[in-house]
């Protein structure tokens, strides 16, 4: 039986599963929050990812610490060897100078190459990320309302991507619909689906009552490891709401 992405928590230690064509398992443990990610072959059940992240508890408690002494990030200057965030994963800036069109491409080995005009500002490099990021989000919010709107049994009537100082999220319950943070693009996968799912059920429960929270634990059993990860994740906001 193939298995699905999840979340596991192993002796406190929040671990997000990707399953996908693979033959080994690939332990990591991703900067700057120490955030474990393993990726197994698809038959790989709970239990043996459970296993090998216990049989290396230690190593990955030192990458922990290690990541924890490192200097927080700064404000993002959009220069070659910056950091970058693309649904969870470290990628590292490389400006390209360019006459054409402003462009983006992202690349399998770790690099996010900017082809710019020379002398392009600050600005216009951030606002070209973030149309980027919000294209990549628009291509992947439709299978995910595919998947679960049938699922909750409830159908948002419109969606849409904008930047959020507070919010992950938020539902117009009147008009059904949903809007999702921009920076959720920068976050583990996991991450938007939980945000996603959220809001959708709030078209069943306007409240974060107890109703509500059983309806989370019904739906996405791991969505507390998944708000976890949310707020562990790089440039989180002290007090995001939900
Ligand atoms: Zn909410």
């Amino acid at each position: 039986m193939d298995r699905a992405n999840n979340m596991l928590t192993v002796n406190g230690i929040d671990v997000q599963i990707v399953r996908k064509d693979i033959k080994n398992l690939h332990l990591s443990v991703c900067p700057p929050l120490g955030n474990v990610r393993v990726a197994v072959p698809k038959h790989v059940t709970d239990d043996n990812v459970r296993l090998a992240v216990i049989s290396r508890l230690s190593w990955i408690k030192k990458q922990q610490l290690d990541f924890k002494e490192q200097p927080r990030q700064s404000e993002r200057q959009y220069i070659s060897g910056e950091c970058h965030y693309f649904l969870g994963m470290a990628y590292r800036l490389e400006l390209i100078d360019q006459n054409g069109k402003h462009e983006i491409k992202l690349q399998k080995s770790g690099k996010f190459k900017m082809f710019v005009r020379p002398g392009t500002s600050i600005a216009n490099k951030e606002k070209l990320l973030n149309s980027w990021y919000r294209e990549q989000l628009k291509q992947k919010i439709p299978e995910l309302l595919e998947k679960w709107q049938p699922i909750i049994g409830e159908k948002a009537e419109d969606w849409g991507i904008k930047k959020m100082k507070t919010k992950w999220g938020s539902c117009n319950i009147e008009e059904r619909r949903i809007w999702l943070n921009l920076e959720l693009a920068k976050k583990p996968p996991a991450c938007l689906e939980y945000i996603l799912v959220h809001e959708l059920l709030h078209l069943l429960e306007r409240n974060h009552n107890e109703g509500f929270k059983n309806l989370l634990d019904q739906f996405l059993p791991d969505w507390q490891a998944r708000q976890r990860l949310l707020n562990r994740s790089p440039l989180a906001h002290e007090d995001w709401d939900y």
